[in-house]
């Protein structure tokens, strides 16, 4: 029988051929297993304090920062942080938006089982899924474990996002000043202490209201101030997003590059601030100590697939610039670093953090620890799910480099997947066609991968969600609402 992820191996038969292809081969496998063995996991010393911070940069695409070798230096401060870290450099988000994404990362399973995956503004706001409640998230676990757990995000309680922290901070989503002070008063406060601190930021997202990297000429000094600072000036109001479109195309900034050139500028903001925590960390002498990772829950899509969608188009889809993210863990006493290769996602964080402090990994949990000795942190497929635009409901797998996507017309209002209602299949090949230009699904060549792909697909999706057969709700407050629509939500 064709068994669809022997692929890879298929195609290092091919490589064979090319002796030049071979020696690299071989080469990285030497780094690997140099690696590997240098890496004594028997005699990891465990910090005698645990502390971690988990950093999640909302929209971050992975290509955008300085350490994938972008363009523009937009975060130079996370280079730093790169050196000291293990960076994962095929990571990708569970989700291509960022309540079902943030959730999967929280409690390491996929939407289909956590269940928050609704679409905003397609349900009545009592109806919202909120987290299966036979779930635990990551604050849960560690407080159960005496580790305090503090949290600075702008993610819905509702849904279950404020479980398990003793403390939590509702900060404004936009403007991290606001909040900022706070988050180092707390470093100051618990800095011989366990604790898990959780900090989510907006900033990246749009409105990209950050012009660092916009050139002198395109714009005045007073309307770059009034970019700068409108975050701050702007009270907490709906379609704030929508407002700043109007002022970039009122302005001649509302085209692909000057979008991205914004967007970068937020990135480049971010980065500072991610500075100031290192430096906090250190002047306060726990950096050694402790467990930093960065990671984003999608990216941002630049006109790259969906013409003329350039502003604030995540969720949509799954091609790369949808999904793949940055991943950064600094292990305490740098116990590894360097690049990562293999398919690594979100779910994988939760299982990481608690394998490490070696705490027993919850049996619901469908993320590997990346911990794990090589070859098995090798993940052998990646799934993404995502509702959008109400009723269509998408799911991709990832098996090599291949990638399947599938779309579903969700009978009534996304309660539920109809897989008989598939209304398109789809199939990229990643290594011959990086920037996903060539749907393979309809040469009748690749027919029958398409068929192993879904009936993967059907099976893992079907087996995640059998702890989640009753899908529990909840009632999303009018505050919670108002806050969302700034952003573009609900
Ligand atoms: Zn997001």
């Amino acid at each position: 029988m064709w068994i669809p992820w022997k692929k890879t191996e298929m195609q290092y038969k091919t490589v064979n051929k090319n002796v030049q292809l071979v020696r690299r081969l071989l080469t990285a496998i030497i780094v690997l297993l140099v690696l590997f063995f240098s890496t004594d996991f028997s005699k990891k010393k465990i910090p005698k304090k645990k502390q971690i911070i988990l950093i999640s940069i909302d929209t971050l695409r992975g290509d955008h920062l300085s350490s994938y070798g972008y363009s523009r230096d937009t975060s130079p401060r996370l280079s730093q942080l790169v050196e000291d870290s293990v960076y994962y450099i095929n990571a990708y988000a569970n989700s291509s938006w960022t309540m079902p994404s943030h959730m999967s990362l929280l409690t390491g399973t996929l939407p289909s089982r956590h269940g928050v995956n609704s679409f905003w503004g397609t349900l009545p706001h009592e109806r919202y899924p909120k987290l299966n409640s036979s779930l635990k998230n990551i604050a849960e676990i560690l407080k159960a474990r005496h580790i305090d757990t503090i949290k600075f995000a702008l993610l819905p309680d509702e849904l279950g996002f404020g479980k398990g922290f003793v403390k939590n901070y509702q900060y404004d989503p936009f403007f991290m000043d606001n909040g900022f002070n706070n988050v180092l008063q707390e470093l100051e406060n618990y800095k011989k202490k366990d604790f898990f601190l959780f900090i989510h930021t907006w900033m990246v997202h749009a409105p990209y209201s950050n012009c660092y990297f916009l050139e002198k000429e395109k714009i005045s000094e007073e309307k770059k101030n009034y970019i700068n600072n409108f975050r701050k000036l702007s009270p907490v109001k709906e379609n704030l997003a929508e407002d700043f479109q109007r002022f970039l195309q009122e302005n001649h900034l509302f085209n692909p590059d000057d979008c991205v050139t914004l967007y970068d500028s937020g990135i480049h903001y971010v980065d500072r601030y991610i500075g100031k925590i290192i430096d906090k960390t250190r002047q306060l002498g726990i950096y050694e100590e402790l467990m930093l990772i960065v990671v984003s829950d999608h990216g941002e899509h630049f006109d790259e697939h969906y013409p003329n969608n350039f502003y604030s188009y995540h969720g949509k889809d799954f091609f790369e610039e949808f999904i793949k993210v940055p991943l950064i863990i600094k292990y305490p006493f740098k116990f590894n670093s360097g690049k990562v290769n293999h398919l690594v996602s979100l779910v994988d964080v939760f299982p990481t953090i608690l394998d490490f402090y070696e705490f027993e990994i919850p049996g619901f949990v469908q993320g590997d620890s990346l911990l794990k000795p090589y070859p098995r942190r090798d993940r052998k497929y990646i799934i993404s799910e995502a509702i959008s635009e109400g009723s269509i409901e998408k799911k991709m797998i990832r098996i090599g480099d291949l990638k399947y996507i599938i779309t579903m017309m969700a009978p009534s209002k996304s309660e539920r997947v109809n897989w008989n209602l598939i209304t398109r299949r789809r199939l990229f090949d990643l290594k011959n066609d990086p920037l996903e230009q060539r749907d393979l699904y309809p040469d009748l060549k690749f027919r029958r991968i398409c068929i192993e792909f879904e009936k993967k697909l059907t099976r893992i999706i079907k087996n995640s969600a059998k702890s989640n057969v009753q899908r529990q709700k909840t009632t999303i407050s009018k505050e919670t609402i108002k806050q969302l629509k700034t952003l573009g939500y609900y």
